[in-house]
């Protein structure tokens, strides 16, 4: 075990060499490697947004169906009589 310093909080916490050496051991935690990837990528950011924007889209193809269906109602009706 070497102590070294957290990549993301500075903190400084025991890895294991082998760990070390495979490019591991970098991070105190999970959470600390997410911070760290997120702040270089932004991964979690436009996962956010991307839901986001399939929310709002939602109502707007709700009522759009509905619309489309009472419109064939009324002309089927049309049409027969
Ligand atoms: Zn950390």
């Amino acid at each position: 075990m070497t102590v070294v310093a957290c990549r993301a909080c500075r903190k400084p916490f025991a890895a294991r060499v082998a760990d070390i050496n495979r490019g591991w051991g970098k991070f105190c935690s999970k959470s600390c490697k997410a911070t760290e990837q997120e702040s270089r990528t932004g991964q979690h950011r436009t996962h956010l947004q991307r839901r986001n924007a399939e929310t709002s889209g939602e109502p707007e193809g709700f009522s759009t169906a509905q619309f489309f269906s009472n419109e064939a109602d009324g002309e089927n009706t049309g049409d027969v009589f």
